[in-house]
C-alpha cells in the first residue's frame, strides 16, 4: 500500500504551491479546469478513505476558485479539516502565513 504520509506531504505541497501561483483573476476555463484536478484528485487519490472524506468535504465545502486569495484559503481550510481529523495543530489561513510557507517561503 502507499505510504500515506508521505504522499500526503508531496499532494498538499503541489497543492498548496500550486494554490499560491494559481491567477488573481482566472479566466472562466482556468477556473473549471482547477475544479475537474480536484475533483480527478478525489477520484484517482491513491488512499481510499482519504478519498472518500476529501470527496465528503469538497461537496459540503465546494472549490472557490474565482480568485488566487480566494482559493489558497479554501485549500487552507481542507487541510486544516484534515489536520482536526488527525489530530495534528491546525495551521492559521490567514495569506501572510500562507504565502510564507508556500510562495515565498521554504523549498521543502
Ligand atoms: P502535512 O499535513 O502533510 O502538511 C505538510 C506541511 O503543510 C506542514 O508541515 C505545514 O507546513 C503545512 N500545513 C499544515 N497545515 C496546513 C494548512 N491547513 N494549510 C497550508 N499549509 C499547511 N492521512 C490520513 O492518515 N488519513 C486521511 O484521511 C488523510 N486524508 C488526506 C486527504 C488529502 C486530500 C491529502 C492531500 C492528504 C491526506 N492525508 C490523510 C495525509 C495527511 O494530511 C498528511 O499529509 C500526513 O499525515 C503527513 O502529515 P505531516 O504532519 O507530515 O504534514
Amino acid at each position: 500500500p502507499p505510504d500515506t504520509a508521505a504522499l500526503g506531504r508531496s499532494t498538499w505541497t503541489f497543492l498548496h504551491t500550486t494554490a499560491s501561483y494559481y491567477p488573481q483573476k482566472p479566466t472562466e476555463t482556468q477556473q473549471s479546469k482547477m475544479i475537474s484536478l480536484l475533483d480527478s484528485l478525489s477520484t484517482f487519490y491513491p488512499c481510499s478513505w482519504c478519498a472518500k472524506d476529501f470527496q465528503k468535504d469538497m461537496k459540503v465545502n465546494p472549490p472557490e476558485v474565482k480568485t488566487r486569495d480566494d482559493f489558497v484559503k479554501w485549500l487552507c481550510e481542507r487541510h486544516n479539516t484534515v489536520n482536526r481529523k488527525l489530530g495534528k495543530p491546525v495551521f492559521e489561513c490567514s495569506l501572510g502565513k500562507l504565502d510564507g510557507r508556500w510562495k515565498d517561503g521554504p523549498e521543502d
